[in-house]
């Protein structure tokens, strides 16, 4: 098992839901962290929103206020792609379409050093595919975080057909050193979370479309019957229903079958803008 090197920093691309408490795990575990976002705005509010998080750790006597300070200093924005220069691990959580996620590793794999892991949070593309646009393969892996971030135990990582084993164990060492817990998947359409989870949501929302229950219900039915901590509509919401749409198409395509083939009504709500939580609007309302 490799050895972690807090000397290095950790760089985290895109600054929304899920790559805003990546940097915050990462910083509260020591590590100096860069992230960058195409929208300055999503920085200053993945920063203020970690320091309200950090806050509230603070006011729970979960950490210290000292904690928190040393925290938030850890955490550099950064303008330009050239500053992720001396990280050791790369991580891209920018939104779930290939062509952006390959423009950003094609931006940073030169600027890189040759022994930093190159990883992408995506929750469906081809791992496999992404690591094809960089020059050491070996080196490119999925790890995949879940929402919401600090508080999620599982690190789904996920292997592209070239990457090495090497390339695993330092991911898997340093998932353990921001306290997660890894667990190894090969690359395939949804790998396996969201494989399963995806068709499982997408008839919680055929349900509401085809008027078997409200939404409530859909909920309390999975949550009181199946023991599932929050119910499929209110998690699609939490996820984002442009990201369960983005998913869901990946799988309807990449495994060819009708199953996967996203509800209509998923579908009308993304090209209304009703996102769920981040929009404030989806199958719920928020505050
Ligand atoms: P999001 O929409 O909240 O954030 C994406 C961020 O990427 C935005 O701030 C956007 O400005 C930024 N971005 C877009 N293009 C960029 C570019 N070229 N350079 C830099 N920044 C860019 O999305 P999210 O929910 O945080 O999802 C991010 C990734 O994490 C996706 O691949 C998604 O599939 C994956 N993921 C999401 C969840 C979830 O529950 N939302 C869970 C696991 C994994």
């Amino acid at each position: 098992m490799s050895a972690i090197d807090k000397s290095k920093p950790v760089g985290v691309v895109g600054a929304g839901a899920m790559g805003r408490g990546i940097v915050q795990v990462f910083a509260q575990s020591g590590f100096d962290v860069l992230v960058h976002d195409a929208n300055e705005a999503a920085i200053d509010s993945a920063i203020a929103t970690i320091e309200k998080l950090l806050e509230r750790s603070v006011s729970k006597e979960r950490i210290t206020a000292v904690e928190k300070d040393a925290a938030l200093k850890r955490i550099t924005p950064v303008n330009e792609l050239s500053a992720f220069k001396p990280v050791q691990l790369f991580v891209e959580a920018a939104s779930e379409r290939p062509d952006i996620k390959k423009s950003i590793f094609k931006g940073v794999d030169d600027l890189l050093a040759d022994d930093a892991i190159r990883a992408s949070n995506t929750s469906s593309i081809s791992i496999t595919e992404l690591a094809a646009v960089t020059k050491n393969p070996t080196l490119f892996i999925g790890m995949h975080f879940f929402n919401p971030v600090p508080v999620m135990k599982l690190v789904e990582i996920v292997m592209g057909l070239e990457t090495s084993d090497a390339t695993y164990d330092k991911v898997h060492a340093l998932a353990e050193a921001v306290g997660k817990t890894p667990l190894r998947a090969n690359d395939h359409p949804g790998f396996v979370s969201n494989r399963i989870l995806m068709p499982m949501i997408n008839e919680a929302i055929l349900c509401l479309q085809d008027g078997v229950a409200t939404p409530e219900a859909i909920d309390g039915i999975m949550q009181l019957g199946m023991a599932h901590p929050m119910g499929p509509l209110r998690l699609a919401d939490l996820i984002g229903l442009d990201v369960c749409y983005d998913i869901l198409n990946v799988l309807h395509r990449d495994l060819g079958e009708d199953k996967y083939s996203p509800a209509p009504l998923l579908r009308k709500m993304v090209l209304a803008g009703r996102l769920g939580n981040k929009t404030k609007r989806g199958f719920y309302e928020y505050e």
